[in-house]
């Protein structure tokens, strides 16, 4: 320990006159409080003044200069804590100055411990005043007011020696507690020195909670605690300083400050500080982690248990518009960013993230509304998660705040660019595109799963004289009153669609063909009742195809069959509905290779025999329709023989460019014959003619590598020619029958008949 080396200032005022030339009106000022001074008796325990009120003001304005007012609020607050941090720094300053410290080392001391408890101005009045003794997490606020003086003081005070002070007060010198990272010697002789003093004061002064203790008995307390708690050197020092008369000691450093306090060299240690400076961060760690913060482009705050907020980074201001100035330690909630919930409803206290975090303990994540820079409101990702100590308290929440606005305004324009694409602007069905799309996957969807489905194509009835009799705009109208009857009649699963024009198409989910008739029937009926304002109260009619997905089907051929069904609808005098096919028949739905003959080792050509119970003449009409919907071409005929060349039915919804097209060759061999069949009811048997068909389909590139496709492909084809003969298969290995030599001629004319005609 040091000799203390300043000498005893003998309060007069002679002294005053050996200071620097002061003017006038401060030298009066000055005389005046130092004379008031000595008319002042110390009260060793006064609850709230220190030296009188008037000399304590003028003390604190000469030592903190422009920070005074930092002071003044604490007194404000809770002057028994402003009067403590008076006690402390007269205490340390005279301490300081027996110990021989230079002028800076005193003036870091002095203003530390004049200020060390600011932090208190934000524990509530009810913990505050609390008589009794604390819960604990009524005295981790006190915990945090420290941390919270250090974080006031951060924003304004230069003298980064005066923010380690302050920071390492609650150290422990063996490094047991305090929440800091240094102990011994490494930490700030200031903080050592105010651990002792501050301790000291506490305990020799009266509180709301406890009566002062007796001088020894807190000399005592210093000793228990010397080397766990405090320096030992130190606590020794302190109590062979406290022997001597403290009253003098103190008015000895309160004439000091009057005397000499320069106050420009006070006003020295303050000036605004960036809202996130680095001043007083001691670790390397420290300083990486402020940096990661401040360049984070997400909002991150700090809050603690008692919703302070700690920490608002320059994610934050740049996406509220806030200033961490302005906002840090105040109270958070959630009406600070006027927070709405998902449905737009204000976010009430007690259930907004950090809320519920702190209470549950549990990291919540919602979509969130803000009122962000410049007022407008922004979509967040709102994540909080909860900050514990070890042993499980929860200390706080950090509430990271994404800007979600660009995903949300890019979710947006998908969505509006897939309405685009998929929509038809007129009417706001789906468009062909978005059809073809459904289209192929409700046929494999349905077949996969062993259901029917139906397709109903339709088009309004001499639309062109609807257009040029009232105008294209009241033909339009005409188009919108149709697409909402369809609309209307649609199940879920259905897709309507404009396909073009006038025209219209409705996938009808797990539908036969039957029923999908009657659909379309109702819908016929309705538009043809319906009368349309646009078209001077007149009714437009529609023409229906209607027809199933049946075995072997391709949506093209579907689709194919069902316009051809349209067609005929025309044809027969419009407004009607006619239906094609004979969809999905249990029997058809089976598979359609020869018996024992295995679909994926076997060579891919298929022979079968069939029987139509139709005469051969309704057989080749039936044939026509493969015909025309498989877009075959007919090769030759000759007598009863035809052949065929049809693509690939997959042709077209090839992904890969080593899926060429396969392309088959059908040869069909007609006959017909008589059998007999007995009537129902009565039992009596008359002749009927059936056609039996002979069948090779063989797929026209020769080696494949992809066999099995190419079987699977032949398989479809076989299966969607039974549909269209209305056949079943042979279940017997064919016998090579003679044809029946009248026929043959017949047979031969009318597939002349029918090739000419094409
Ligand atoms: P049909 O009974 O045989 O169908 O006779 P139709 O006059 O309706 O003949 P068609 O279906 O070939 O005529 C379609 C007409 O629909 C031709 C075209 O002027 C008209 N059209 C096509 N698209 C639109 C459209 O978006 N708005 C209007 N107003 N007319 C359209
Ligand atoms: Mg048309
Ligand atoms: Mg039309």
């Amino acid at each position: 320990m040091s000799e203390s080396t300043s000498p005893q200032v003998p309060v007069d005022n002679a002294v005053l006159g050996q200071s620097p030339p002061l003017p006038v009106a401060r030298i009066d000022q000055i005389g005046q409080l130092l004379g008031e001074l000595d008319r002042t008796p110390v009260r060793a325990a006064a609850f709230s003044e220190v030296l009188g009120p008037q000399v304590d003001n003028q003390l604190v304005q000469v030592r903190l200069g422009i920070a005074s007012g930092l002071f003044a609020a604490l007194r404000c607050r809770y002057a028994g804590t402003a009067a403590h941090g008076l006690r402390v720094a007269l205490g340390c300053s005279s301490w300081a100055v027996r110990r021989g410290l230079d002028t800076h080392q005193r003036d870091v001391i002095e203003v530390a411990a004049l200020l060390h408890d600011v932090g208190i101005v934000g524990v509530p009045d009810q913990v505050l005043f609390k008589p009794g003794p604390l819960e604990p997490d009524e005295s981790l606020l006190f915990e945090q007011a420290r941390r919270m003086s250090v974080e006031i003081l951060r924003t304004a005070c230069a003298e980064s020696a005066i923010l380690e002070i302050v920071e390492n007060i609650a150290a422990w010198y063996d490094g047991s507690r305090g929440g800091t990272r240094v102990m011994g010697a490494q930490i700030p002789l200031g903080a050592r020195m105010i651990a002792v003093v501050e301790a000291y004061d506490s305990m020799t002064t009266d509180h709301v909670f406890r009566r002062a203790m007796s001088q020894e008995r807190a000399l005592g307390e210093l000793f228990q605690a010397a080397g766990r708690q405090f320096d030992p050197e130190l606590v020794r020092e302190f109590a062979e300083f406290q022997a001597g008369d403290q009253t003098a000691a103190r008015r000895e450093t309160a004439q000091r400050w009057l005397r000499s306090l320069d106050p420009e060299a006070a006003d020295s240690f303050w000036q605004l500080q960036g809202p996130n400076a680095p001043a007083g961060l001691t670790s390397q760690t420290d300083l990486f982690q402020a940096k990661l913060l401040d360049h984070m482009h997400d909002a991150v705050l700090f809050i603690d248990a008692a919703l302070r907020i700690l920490q608002w980074n320059h994610g934050a201001e740049r996406l509220t518009g806030i200033a961490s100035s302005s906002i840090c330690l105040r109270t958070w909630a959630p009406g600070l960013l006027n927070m709405q919930n998902e449905k737009g409803d204000q976010v009430a206290d007690d259930d907004c993230p950090v809320v519920s975090t702190l209470r549950s303990g549990v990291q919540s994540l919602r979509r969130l509304t803000i009122r962000g820079r410049g007022g407008r409101a922004i979509s967040v990702d709102s994540h909080a998660m909860p900050v514990t100590a070890p042993d499980g308290r929860v200390l706080g929440t950090v509430l990271l705040l994404h800007d979600a606005s660009s995903e949300i305004s890019l979710e947006e324009r998908c969505q509006s660019l897939h309405e685009k694409a998929t929509r038809d602007a007129l009417t706001q069905v789906a468009n062909r595109a978005e059809f073809d799309r459904v289209h192929e996957l409700f046929v494999s969807t349905h077949r996969d799963q062993q259901m029917p489905c139906a397709l109903i194509i339709c088009d309004i009835d001499h639309f062109k004289q609807v257009n040029d009799r009232f105008g294209h705009q009241a033909g339009d109208e005409a188009i919108k009153a149709l697409a909402a009857v369809l609309r209307n009649s649609c199940r879920s699963g259905d897709l309507v669609a404009r396909y073009g024009g006038e025209e219209f198409v409705v996938l009808c989910a797990h539908c036969d063909n039957a029923s999908a008739a009657r659909r379309a029937e109702q819908i016929r009926k309705t538009i043809a009742q319906q009368a349309q304002p646009a078209l001077g109260g007149r009714s437009i009619t529609v023409s229906f195809g209607v027809t199933e997905l049946q075995p072997g089907d391709t949506p093209e051929t579907m689709l194919r069959r069902a316009d051809r069904a349209l067609l005929l609808a025309k044809e027969q005098g419009r407004n009607r509905v006619v239906q094609l096919g004979i969809g999905a028949d249990a029997d058809f739905r089976t598979a359609s290779v020869l018996p024992g003959q295995r679909p994926w080792s076997a060579t891919p050509a298929i022979r079968q025999v069939l029987v139509t119970p139709v005469p051969i003449a309704v057989a080749i009409e039936k044939l026509r329709g493969f015909v025309a919907d498989h877009k075959a071409k007919i090769v030759k005929t000759e007598g009863n023989e035809v052949q065929l060349h049809i693509d690939d039915p997959t042709r077209g919804r090839l992904r890969r460019a080593a899926d060429r097209p396969v392309a088959f060759r059908l040869d069909l061999r007609l006959a017909e014959e008589h059998v007999i069949r007995s009537e129902k009811g009565t039992g009596v048997g008359c002749p009927v003619a059936q056609t039996r068909i002979f069948v090779s389909i063989v797929p026209m590139r020769g080696r494949d590598r992809r066999r099995a496709d190419s079987a699977e492909r032949a398989r479809q084809v076989a299966a969607s020619l039974r549909s269209y003969l209305m056949a079943t298969q042979e279940k017997e290995e064919p016998e090579v029958l003679s044809d029946e030599t009248g026929l043959l001629g017949r047979v031969g004319r009318l597939f002349q008949a029918w090739t000419a005609g094409k």
